[in-house]
């Protein structure tokens, strides 16, 4: 490939004497140490800066310079983005400031470039240019049939669990000859390491790679072939690297090798991040890159942001103050160039999770009315189970959403398979829901059985339900596709009665286990099972309020037939760790409670290291505000099937208490609240009288009547008996108990008289408190 030479400079002496005369319209404004990272485009750069500081204004401005000043084609520039979509919007803010704007071919994610480069040079790493990339799904099968030629048992070795296992090793850069017998030994007694070779060669049959295998395999590119990475040195006359900090192992040699193309010291690469920003360490991602950088290329200038143009003080100061709880961090300085402190953060404890949803949509509509377009509002979720009810709330409002970086809730696979069930237990004819389920979990109904009873049911104009029941009776297929056909079909029916009495959350809770369906997704050790397993006692847990399985199916078509209008002006829902990079006048975080954030999950499988993680995810959060910060927390959530009492996030504990305000809505139904943080949240003379006023109160009582004919051992009967505990029963708590106190944070009790505790709060000292004003922790 020929690229055009660059055009030569303009003639007069240095760039910089140039721009003083007359300094182009994309410098005005910038600060002197964004300047100064602007205008050193030669050698090695390093901008480490908090969040909102404008790095990626630095990356863009920097890059729409290059071209203005003709040191390089926009053909001659690499830049790697977090996403695709950062990469356009960065594309067209450029296009404003260079007139003859060329486009940028090499701007995008690590893997979109490595994916061109391959192409390029695909015969080299033995692929032809048009070789598939493989999703999860098409790479679990290929492994469970190298696994099954092995005579490796599944059961025992689940494919994901492999599939993780490879996705580790590649994100390290790892080649199956680099893999240590320590971390392959373990796998299949043994076989770890050669299966990574065996998949390798079945990649390159079927003319396919994996996600890893694109930066993997443009490294063995380069390191096998000099005179094509000398072709790339030659191409790429600047390198920039936006969210440095969550590079991977992987990425990091990948860009190495691309940099060396002059020695170290020269080299014009320029990559910015955040160490407060890293939340990709469960993916691979290294923090340790950044601080690398300065070793790796000697000489290379830092130059630190200091100054937030996105955030009011208020904001600032929290997330500064959060963040420094975290041990392992750089630390840094940030100030507001935002005259007003702003408001303060908020923080609203809620009865539970619907009343959460409901809240945060009345303040939606608040802003709305008062003139904020609802793009420039976000809610950032922990989890991605936790966006279901938000969603069916601004459904119920009419509120226009989207949800970024995944589908809806109803349009999830395991929601979709889950509704599958359930429609062909109420709709037999439902033939799209049949072939949806039929193999799913995996039953050895292979497309041949399926092709039979499509030719079946059209046959005798019937739905497939039907051919099966008649195919089933006669020898067209196989014994062992009867049997398990026959199975299914019993089960169907058995459903089918059952559906009759049972609640329909029952129902699909009872079919989902019957079904093997919960079985594949606990031998499926991806991350994103988990997932599926939360998005689906969501569901089921969506279903409590309805009394038929025909009104819940009415109810979901009709949600999701609203579903698929995008609109324009939308509400933005997403995860927290897609929000990264972005920013949004009002931010709502929902789900501050332990356990949910942080998750207990990544503080059980990674300890501290886990927690500080989690802390950074809150740091990004809360940097995402850019005038409005709402927190908020329930006080009982149901997780795992049972409601619980929710402690409010360690978090919640750990912002400064002056750019705070809490309130509890519980108090707007009924006066269990504490008035705006001021007064007793259990200022009633009777708790349990406030409670009974609570709509969660009501409909858990109601739930318990009709349903489990009021036992009290039921799942209702825990939300009742931890809801009077939280609610300020007044006796049992003992010296040396830990508690958590809204205003004071955690403590341990150090004496009890009578209704008060005397307390040693770990940050407020000692204090006397009333015991109604104490949760246990
Ligand atoms: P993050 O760490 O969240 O990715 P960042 O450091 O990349 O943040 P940017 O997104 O580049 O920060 O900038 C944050 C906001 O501040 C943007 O709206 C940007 O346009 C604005 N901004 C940056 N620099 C300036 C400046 N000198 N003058 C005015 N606004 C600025
Ligand atoms: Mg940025």
């Amino acid at each position: 490939m020929v690229e055009p030479a660059p055009l030569p400079r303009p003639a007069g002496g240095p760039i910089t004497s140039q721009l003083n005369r007359q300094a182009p319209d994309y410098l005005r404004g910038l600060n002197p140490e964004q300047k100064d990272a602007v205008m050193t485009t030669e050698g090695p750069l390093l901008v480490l800066a908090g969040a909102g500081t404008g790095k990626t204004r630095v990356l863009t401005t920097r890059i729409a310079h290059i071209l203005n000043q003709r040191m390089a084609w926009g053909s001659q520039i690499l830049a790697v983005t977090f996403t695709n979509k950062a990469a356009s919007e960065m594309k067209k803010r450029i296009h404003e400031f260079v007139p003859n704007f060329e486009g940028l071919p090499w701007m995008g994610t690590f893997h979109s470039v490595s994916a061109r480069i391959l192409r390029s040079h695909a015969e080299l790493v033995d692929l032809k240019p048009q070789f598939t990339i493989l999703d999860t799904d098409d790479q679990i099968r290929l492994i469970k049939q190298l696994l099954a030629a092995d005579n490796i048992d599944e059961k025992r070795w689940p494919a994901r669990q492999f599939a993780n296992m490879l996705d580790g090793w590649k994100n390290r850069g790892w080649l199956p000859k680099d893999v240590p017998a320590s971390e392959s030994g373990y796998f299949a007694n043994g076989k770890g390491g050669q299966l990574y070779y065996d998949y390798q060669a079945r990649l390159k049959t079927l003319n396919a790679t994996d996600f890893g295998d694109l930066l993997l395999e443009c490294i063995r590119l380069f390191r096998e072939n000099p005179e094509v990475l000398a072709e790339y040195h030659r191409k790429f006359k600047y390198m920039l690297v936006d969210e440095y900090q969550d590079s991977n192992t992987a990425q990091y040699l990948w860009l190495r090798l691309l940099a060396q193309g002059k020695p170290a010291p020269e080299a014009n690469i320029c990559v910015v991040g955040d160490d407060d920003q890293s939340i990709y360490g469960w993916r691979g991602a290294e923090v340790d890159n950044i601080l690398r950088f300065e070793k790796d290329f000697p000489g290379a200038k830092v130059i630190k942001l200091e100054r937030n143009y996105r955030s009011t003080a208020n904001i600032l100061k929290a997330a500064s103050t959060l963040i420094a709880f975290n041990e392992d961090r750089l630390g840094k300085t940030l100030h507001t160039d935002i005259a007003e402190a702003g408001e303060p953060i908020s923080f609203t404890q809620v009865y539970d999770s619907e009343e959460e949803a409901r809240t945060v949509g009345e303040e939606i509509e608040q802003y709305q009315r008062a003139g904020e377009p609802l793009n420039s509002m976000a809610i950032l979720v922990r989890a991605s189970f936790q966006m279901r009810e938000l969603e069916e709330r601004f459904i119920t409002l009419g509120l226009n959403y989207r949800v970024v970086g995944g589908p809806r809730f109803y349009e999830r696979k395991e929601i979709r398979d889950a509704l599958a069930y359930l429609r062909l237990v109420a709709q037999p004819a439902d033939d799209l829901a049949f072939e949806r389920i039929i193999n799913v979990p995996k039953r050895g109904l292979g497309d041949s059985t399926v092709k039979t009873l499509l030719e079946t049911a059209r046959h005798q104009n019937v739905p497939l339900l039907s051919a099966t029941r008649m195919l089933i009776e006669t020898e067209e297929l196989k014994p062992k596709q009867r049997t398990t056909l026959r199975g299914l079909v019993d089960q169907f029916d058995n459903w089918a009665y059952r559906s009759e009495n049972l609640a329909p959350y029952q129902l699909v809770e009872q079919i989902l286990e019957e079904s093997g369906y919960m079985d594949m997704l606990a031998a499926d050790k991806s991350a994103e099972s988990q997932g599926r397993k939360e998005n689906l006692k969501e569901l089921s847990r969506s279903m409590e309020e309805f009394e038929s399985l025909g009104g819940f199916l009415e109810h979901i078509s009709l949600v999701m037939d609203r579903d698929s209008a995008e609109a324009s002006d939308a509400v933005t829902i997403m995860t927290l760790h897609s929000a990264k990079g972005l920013e949004f006048n009002t931010v709502f975080l929902t789900g501050w409670e332990e356990g949910t954030f942080p998750s207990q999950r990544s503080m059980d499988e990674n300890g501290r290291a886990g927690l500080e993680e989690e802390r950074r995810l809150a740091y990004v959060g809360i940097t995402r505000g850019r005038k409005r910060v709402r927190i908020s927390a329930a006080q009982n959530r149901r997780i795992h099937g049972l409601w619980q009492s929710a402690m409010p996030s360690r978090f919640v504990d750990e912002l400064p208490p002056d750019a705070v305000t809490v309130t509890d809505r519980g108090s707007a139904y009924g006066g269990y609240g504490y008035g705006g943080g001021a007064t007793s949240r259990f200022n009633k003379a009777d708790p349990f009288e406030s409670l009974y006023e609570t709509p969660g109160w009501q409909r858990a009582r109601a739930n318990q009547a009709n349903r489990k004919g009021g036992g009290p051992m039921t799942i209702e009967g825990e939300l009742v008996a931890r809801s009077v505990d939280l609610g300020g029963q007044s006796s049992g708590y003992a010296v040396g108990e830990r508690v958590f106190h809204l205003k004071f944070g955690y403590g341990d009790v150090k004496n009890v008289e009578g209704n008060k505790l005397t307390i040693d709060f770990e940050k407020a000292g000692m204090k006397k408190v009333l015991e109604s004003f104490v949760q246990k922790s």
